[in-house]
């Protein structure tokens, strides 16, 4: 698995400054529009969760909806998102959360998912596990249980996995902040 996960490395743009002075902000957008990328991307996560017998997947805006999405279809799970403050249209649940720049908000519909849900929760970085930690509670709130946060890269220095661990949630990342494939996902 690790020989095909080098090839994300070839695809991810570091952007500096981005969005504000100071990130080194990892653009992993040409690893979606590689349809050999993509598949390597979903197929390798459908591995790792596959034992966990998840029934849903939930996807992070914005890039954890398309990925969350073909990871649903891979595993025959059905998708559920957790939106930016003021999208979803019914009652939510809403967290507040530190990002690696700024602050930010999530939301999910009370009614997304039920105590038999078994999730896997899906985003395309884990920094320093503020909105991982936020979407753990967020499905929590729902009555549903997480099982594992899947993500294509870590950014190992800022120690989201230990957030993560911390609650008790798996983390499936592909790929540390070098571009380095991660041998058991
Ligand atoms: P955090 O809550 O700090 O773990 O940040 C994770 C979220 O912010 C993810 O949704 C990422 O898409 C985004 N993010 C944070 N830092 C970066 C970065 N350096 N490069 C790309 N995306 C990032």
């Amino acid at each position: 698995m690790s020989e095909n996960l080098a090839a994300l490395r070839d695809k991810i743009v570091v952007v500096p400054d981005f969005p504000t002075p100071g990130i080194s902000f990892k653009d992993l957008s040409w690893i979606l529009a590689d349809p050999v990328t993509l598949g390597i991307t979903v197929r390798a996560w459908a591995d790792a969760a596959r034992p966990e017998a998840p029934t849903m997947i939930v996807g992070v805006e914005a890039r954890g909806f398309p990925l969350g999405a073909a990871l649903a279809y891979e595993l025959g799970c059905g998708f559920v998102k957790l939106r930016k403050s003021g999208k979803l249209p019914r009652a939510v649940h809403r967290r507040e959360y530190a990002l690696e720049y700024g602050t930010s908000a999530l939301e999910i519909h009370q009614d997304a998912l039920t105590a038999d849900d078994r999730v896997v929760i899906v985003d395309d970085v884990l920094a320093t596990g503020g909105t991982a930690a936020a979407s753990v509670h967020l499905v929590r709130e729902t009555g549903a249980r997480v099982i594992s946060l899947a993500v294509l890269m870590d950014l190992t220095f800022l120690e989201g996995r230990a957030v993560m661990e911390s609650l008790g949630v798996n983390v499936h990342a592909l790929i540390d902040d070098e571009g380095n494939p991660y041998p058991h996902p």
